[in-house]
């Protein structure tokens, strides 16, 4: 069997990828010869990928995931970096120029992008992801902490932080993409529907794995208020000495009222972030004897090799430090 198909699928790659090289290069096949006729019945495959802009790397994931190699994908800020108070550089306004379409999170996250998106003149379609979704408000409840110097608007942007979500992005640039590109409507369909599938099955593992650690346990505190959704669709309480945006300092006054907080609720664990400043959580942690966990990722992924290459990556990272944390009484 092997011996006898494997020439006949050497022959078609082979066909496929001159194909592709004469299309790009504008070459013509002499008509009636093999290249020729193979080129009518496969003309998508010469196509030029859509040039897509996305804000930030966990958005820019999505978009991969439904676009697949259809496109051809700018992330401005890149894993590891602050969206929040990123700085856009000129490489950035000449991708928004180039890109038909332009992705962004919205929900006040990228505070710098609306006037990027202006002094570069693009022409690009601005696509909100977080169209349709049901935002939290950024004032945390019970938490009466000061907002003011704060970047971000009433809305919590981190809206990516539940699963639920994540699907109704991944909607969002399903739509997008096949309106911008309709030639390729049934692939973003097919990528989009087995993404989310993966997603149903990712959030039926978070359901199951917070279910392991007793209903007293589900307390963190963490650094980043970015976990309001999660906290909502999972039913673990993250408390936060600072506000929703990273660019804000806490009061001497909010960080005592966190360390009382600790020890009056017996809050069992302390939680890093990767992009917020961390010798604040280990003061509060010596002064109240809190574990302090691993790092929990909320508004980026961490380059290939890091533990949240990518969305799901990530929430499972997060899920097996908070139930390594909380579980084990
Ligand atoms: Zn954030």
């Amino acid at each position: 069997m092997p011996t006898r198909t494997m020439p006949d699928r050497r022959s078609i790659i082979s066909g496929l990828a001159l194909l592709a090289g004469t299309a790009f290069a504008g070459a013509a096949a002499a008509p009636g010869s093999a290249l020729a006729q193979a080129g009518n019945a496969a003309p998508a495959v010469a196509a030029a990928p859509l040039p897509v802009v996305a804000t930030f790397s966990i958005l820019g994931d999505f978009i991969a995931q439904v676009g697949g190699d259809r496109l051809a994908l700018t992330s401005l800020v890149q894993a590891g970096a602050d969206a929040h108070v990123y700085s856009p550089t000129p490489a950035d306004a000449r991708a928004l120029v180039a890109s038909r379409l332009i992705f962004i999170n919205g929900l006040g996250f990228e505070g710098w992008v609306n006037r990027l998106i202006r002094s570069s003149a693009t022409k690009a379609t601005v696509v909100t992801a977080t169209r349709s979704i049901v935002p939290l408000k950024a004032e945390k409840k019970g938490g009466g902490h000061s907002h003011a110097g704060h970047d971000h608007g009433e809305n919590d942007p981190h809206a990516w932080q539940s699963v639920a979500n994540a699907k109704l992005y991944v909607a969002n640039i399903e739509a997008a993409l096949v309106t911008a590109d309709p030639a390729n409507a049934e692939t973003y369909r097919t990528n989009a529907k087995a993404y989310t599938a993966k997603l149903d099955a990712l959030d039926a593992e978070l359901r199951a794995g917070i279910a392991r650690i007793p209903a007293d346990r589900r307390k963190i505190i963490t650094s980043h208020d970015a976990f309001q959704y999660f906290e909502k669709a999972y039913g673990v309480t993250f408390i936060s000495p600072r506000g929703v945006s990273t660019s804000a300092e806490p009061s001497p006054q909010a960080v005592g009222r966190i360390i009382r907080q600790i020890r009056d609720e017996k809050i069992p664990a302390v939680f890093l972030e990767n992009i917020s400043d961390q010798r604040l959580i280990q003061r509060i942690a010596q002064e109240t004897g809190a574990r302090v966990g691993g790092t929990l990722y909320s508004d980026s992924l961490t380059a290939a090799g890091g533990p949240a290459p990518d969305y799901i990556a990530m929430m499972r990272h997060n899920l097996s430090q908070i139930v390594g944390a909380l579980a084990g009484a």
